[in-house]
């Protein structure tokens, strides 16, 4: 008699190609299901995710087979992204037979599916354990204030930049480029938008239906924030959680399982050291925001302490970093 595969499965896994754990935000799980999937279908395959919009104020959804903009997919950008037509365009290619890899939040996969309504055998999804994404006017605000502080535009931002001198992926670092040279490389949470992030989630993030219980997509990864150097999967550089949901989530899994070092996880475990933020500055935060702006909020809402580490200029940011790391070691 066969026996029954019980889902989800869970893991702790990185991509043994150094060079993509160093270019995603953990273990780079993404880019090894992209590169299996476009392998797999090769000619008959699209890929759907998230990049940032042409002047980072915000982020959007694609659809497309161009190598080139599935790259701009890697990397976790923490703003809620514009779905746009991306839906019906997936319906379309569906229906032409293509086979289409989604990749989104957990609520979005679940709306792609009741867009769709049916079951399509060509179309694979991934989400992530997700605290929720950040409201886009926040993102606004900052690049905006930002240009203005450096007088110059912005033309690059990684929100989980790993910055090769600190050698680690823990705390999470935020780099932004700009046209004149210029760069800001900083603690992701001693910065104004990294503040927002953690206060500022969208309402409906704080009571997700979607995060928890019986998993939406057929393969999920997320950050493994609980991995300890015992662990068979620990890189300094990043793991990432994986859980396979179904039959299509084990096969997403089989074909990259010979590119990862992983090995079998607790879900309680990784659940339990990947808490959600809690919301009680949100409601003053958002209205200051709304009315006065992102620098007003962060002024009235923030303590002294923190307000100092948002404004330390990075170069002594990372001094400071760095001192603190050496005596951690
Ligand atoms: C808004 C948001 C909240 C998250 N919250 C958590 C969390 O609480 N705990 C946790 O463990 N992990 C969380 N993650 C996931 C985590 O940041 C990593 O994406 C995950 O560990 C996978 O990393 P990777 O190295 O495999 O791939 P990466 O290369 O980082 O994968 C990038 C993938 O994320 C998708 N993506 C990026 N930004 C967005 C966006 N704004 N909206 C929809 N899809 C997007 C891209 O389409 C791509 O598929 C969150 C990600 C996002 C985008």
């Amino acid at each position: 008699m066969k026996s029954e595969i019980k889902f989800p499965k869970a893991y702790g896994a990185y991509a043994k190609n150094n060079e993509i754990v160093l270019s995603s935000s953990s273990g780079g799980v993404f880019t090894l299901v992209v590169e299996w999937f476009i392998e797999k279908y090769n000619n008959n395959f699209m890929v759907a995710g998230a990049v940032w919009d042409d002047d980072f104020k915000g982020v959007h959804h694609i659809l497309t087979s161009d190598l080139n903009e599935i790259n701009k997919m890697k990397i976790s950008k923490y703003v809620q992204s514009k779905k746009m037509d991306v839906f019906k365009e997936i319906e379309v290619a569906l229906k032409k037979g293509k086979y289409v890899l989604f990749s989104g939040c957990p609520c979005e996969v679940a709306g792609l599916k009741l867009y769709l309504g049916v079951e399509y055998s060509g179309l694979y999804t991934i989400d992530f354990i997700c605290k929720g994404s950040l409201t886009p006017l926040a993102m606004e605000q900052y690049i905006e204030s930002i240009e203005v502080k450096k007088k110059s535009k912005v033309t690059a931002v990684n929100m989980r930049y790993k910055w090769p001198k600190l050698d680690t992926w823990i705390p999470q670092f935020i780099r932004i480029d700009f046209a004149n040279g210029d760069k800001i490389i900083k603690e992701f949470y001693n910065t104004e938008i990294g503040h927002a992030f953690r206060i500022m989630q969208r309402p409906s993030c704080y009571k997700c239906r979607f995060t928890c219980g019986k998993k939406i997509s057929d393969f999920t990864v997320g950050d493994f924030h609980g991995v300890s150097k015992k662990m068979l999967f620990y890189n300094k550089l990043g793991t990432s959680a994986l859980f396979v949901n179904d039959i299509k989530g084990q096969e997403i899994f089989d074909g990259i399982s010979s590119m990862l070092e992983y090995g079998e996880a607790d879900i309680d475990y990784i659940y339990n050291n990947n808490k959600g933020f809690k919301d009680t500055q949100r409601e003053v935060f958002t209205n200051i925001l709304a009315n006065q702006g992102l620098d007003f909020a962060i002024k009235e809402c923030l303590s002294k302490k923190e307000k100092l580490k948002c404004m330390l200029p990075t170069k002594i940011a990372r001094i400071i970093y760095s001192i603190k790391r050496r005596k951690l070691k």
